[in-house]
């Protein structure tokens, strides 16, 4: 997989990643499996993971300020 910003190679690794769910809901995502540019550190979530994180997302309170979940495999 190439970078869609500048074509160079992506690599599949892990990191922590904040979402905004809405207004006041901020919910960081923890090892979340993602690909990341090596040049310009642009990152990608593959299909198959963002149905994951919106299921996960979807069960947060509106009333939550901020969420830490695990993202497990
Ligand atoms: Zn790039």
């Amino acid at each position: 997989m190439r970078c869609h910003v500048c074509g160079a190679p992506m690599q599949a690794m892990t990191t922590d990643l904040p979402f905004k769910v809405s207004d006041r809901t901020v919910v960081v995502l923890k090892t979340l499996p993602v690909l990341q540019c090596e040049n310009c550190r642009e990152i990608l979530i593959e299909d198959s993971v963002m149905e994951r994180v919106e299921m996960m997302l979807s069960q947060v309170s509106d009333d939550t300020e901020l969420e830490v979940l695990r993202f497990a495999a």
